[in-house]
Parts: C-alpha cells; structure tokens; sequence
C-alpha cells in the first residue's frame, strides 16, 4: 500500500478566520486525530502571499506567526502533524522552474479563481509573473510532499486539477516520479465557501468580512449583531428569505440539534427555524442571539487556547523551524527523484559518464 499524505496550507495574509476553520482547519485536526494518514504537512505559504504582497513583506512576516498560533489554537499537533514555513524549503522554487515547462500561457489563464483574484486586486494589466504562475507553485507544494490528498476549500479546486494536469504531464513524459493529488472538500455545502459578514460570497483575509478565531467575545457579538441578512425582512412579521441569508448559512455551517436544547428550546431543529422565518414572525436579532451563543461556544476553547501559546511565541518558532527542517528533507528527495526522471542528475549517473567516454575511444 502507498502511503497516505496530506499536504494543504494557509497564505499568511492575516489571522485565520471561521471561513478557513470550516473550509480546512477543522477537517484537518478531524485527520490527524483520526490517525488514518501517515503523514500530514501543514504549510504557511508565505512565498504564494508576497507574489501578490511584494511590496509589503513586513505583513507576511508579521502574519507567520499568527497562522501558526491559529493553527496550534484549534488543535493541530507539531508531534503529528509537520507544521513549515514555504520559503524555508528553496526545492520548491525547483520544482515549480521545471514544472513551468509543462503548462502553457492560456491555460493558467483559463483558471477561474486567479481571474477572480486578479479582479479583485485590480492588477489589469499589471499582473505580477509571481501571481499569475502561482497556480504551478501549488503544485510544486503538493507534489513535493507527494502528497495524496489536499484538504481546502472550494476555491481550491481549480489549483488541484492545474496540479493534476502537471503530474499527469510529468509523469507521461518523465517517467511515474509524481504522485497524483485528490482534492478533499468539506462534506457541508455551507463550508464550501463561507461568505463574508457582508453578505460577500466569501469571507477573505483581503475583504476585511472576517469573524477572525482569536476574536474577543464582545466583537464576536458585534459582527454577529450586524451580520447582512434578507434586506427586505423589515418588520417581525414580515416574510424572510433563507437563500443568501448569512445568518442562515452560518446556521448551516455551525449548527447542531443540542444547540437548540440549551439556546432556543422553542425550536427542534433549523428546518423548523428557517420555515418560521420564511412565513414571518420571526426576527433577525432573535436568530443572530442564537448565532451568537453558538459562535462564542465553538470559538471560546481556540480563543484560550492561542493565549496559551501567545505566552511562549519562541517555543512556536522553534515548532517552526523544527517543521520546516523535517519538511525539507522530505522536498529533497523528490526533487532529486525528479531531476533524475528528467535526465538532470550528470553526477549521479554513472553510466552517462561511462557513455561519454566511450563515444571518444574509438
Ligand atoms: P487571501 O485573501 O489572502 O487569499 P483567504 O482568506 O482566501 O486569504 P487563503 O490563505 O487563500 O485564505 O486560503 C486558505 C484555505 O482556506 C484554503 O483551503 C481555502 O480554500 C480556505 N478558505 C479560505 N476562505 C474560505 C471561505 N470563506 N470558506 C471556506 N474555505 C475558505
Ligand atoms: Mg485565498
């Protein structure tokens, strides 16, 4: 049997947020928990941020650390799973070089969610060579680690087939060196892509619509309080709408049966919430009171425990450094499986120098 890798990360852009928790992070400590994978690489992808930050490399420098005190907060565990800075480990700008070979101008510009990102940032005309090509880079991260499953959420998905597209490539051309990557998206249609406080189809860093994990409890309720529902439900009695309703999605996403046994005992479950509000009665603020009891549940143990870990941020450093030390040793070896499949290894191969004299002997 192969082994069972996972590979997935975090751009450190800012401090994670609930959009991440239910898109990766929970699912991640779901599977190290589990103990079904062999080995579980967690990367802080602070050479993807400054493709899009080159001129602000104090904020990705400033935000590793915030990453890595999220990820300690909501249970990853340095003795199971193998945390690393990017930068850190120089085999991946190799292979991402070689693997630029394989992929053309136009389909990097077909991926749909580096169009939307370019959008957003406003790069028109002035796309830095770094951000348009950092879907290859992705796929440098995943197949470095050869990792067989990459747990992320659904804006992920174009990446995962760019990097599948490079495998299938590589290996047709070179010879089977790389391992072929499955996405792993969560099970919860709400998770897929949380949306922003504002009703944003997506919460992001770079929106500035995040419920942040290490948020205190009185800001939890303040951005819960004046989260973007159904614009049209303006009176109690009003009939409401549940589709694009934040509060209804993040109801979905968090929501469990026994929050309504200690939060709100007039309902049995959402289906009945939802039906009151659609046939009018029920108010937004009486549904953000429960959302609110429910967020401040699930992110009070992660709040607590990041302000452990905040007394020891060299300890952190040190989880880091160890990682990304054991990461690269890791990247070294595939990066030498792979020069030696593409017939780069002149040193190695003996039988190349053997043959090269040969030629000139007779
Ligand atoms: P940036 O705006 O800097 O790109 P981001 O908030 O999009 O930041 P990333 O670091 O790009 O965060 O994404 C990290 C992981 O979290 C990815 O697996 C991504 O799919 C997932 N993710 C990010 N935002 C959401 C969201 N709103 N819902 C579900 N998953 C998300
Ligand atoms: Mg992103």
């Amino acid at each position: 049997m192969s082994e069972k890798i996972i590979l997935t990360g975090d751009r450190p852009t800012g401090r994670l947020h609930i959009g991440h928790y239910v898109g990766s992070l929970k699912r991640r400590v779901e599977l190290q928990n589990a103990g079904e994978f062999d080995k579980i690489f967690i990367m802080i992808a602070d050479a993807q941020a400054l493709t899009d930050n080159a001129d602000n490399p104090e904020k990705v420098r400033q935000n590793i650390i915030e990453v890595a005190l999220d990820y300690l907060a909501v249970g990853l565990d340095p003795e199971k799973s193998t945390i690393f800075i990017q930068s850190q480990i120089p085999e991946l700008c190799e292979l991402s070089f070689y693997y630029m070979n394989l992929v053309t101008v136009a389909r990097l510009q077909r991926n749909p969610t580096v169009k939307s990102e370019i959008q957003a940032r406003n790069f028109e005309a002035s796309i830095p060579v770094g951000f348009f090509t950092y879907p290859i880079s992705q796929a440098a991260d995943i197949t470095a680690f050869k990792a067989t499953t990459v747990p992320v959420g659904e804006d992920q998905e174009p990446m995962l087939e760019q990097a599948k597209e490079i495998v299938r490539k590589f290996n047709s051309i070179y010879g089977e060196a790389l391992v072929e990557p499955k996405i792993l998206l969560p099970e919860n249609k709400a998770c897929l892509r949380l949306p922003g406080i504002d009703g944003n189809a997506k919460m992001s860093k770079s929106l500035d619509n995040c419920i942040y994990l290490a948020e205190e409890p009185e800001e939890i309720q303040k951005k819960i309080m004046s989260m973007y529902t159904d614009p049209n439900h303006i009176r109690v009695q009003d009939p409401g709408t549940i589709e694009g309703n934040t509060v209804f999605t993040y109801l979905d996403a968090f929501g469990r049966t026994d929050h309504f046994e200690r939060f709100l005992p007039d309902y049995s479950s959402l289906e009945e919430l939802k039906e009151h509000y659609k046939r009018g009665g029920l108010g937004d603020v009486k549904v953000k009171k429960f959302l609110n009891k429910i967020m401040q549940e699930e992110l009070e143990p992660i709040r607590n425990r990041r302000k452990e870990y905040q007394k020891n941020i060299s300890y952190v450093y040190e989880i880091l450094k160890k990682g990304s030390e054991a990461a690269e040793k890791v990247a070294a070896q595939t990066l030498a499986d792979v020069k030696s499949a593409m017939r780069i290894n002149y040193f190695e191969d003996e039988s190349l120098i053997a043959g090269q004299q040969e030629k000139y002997c007779e």
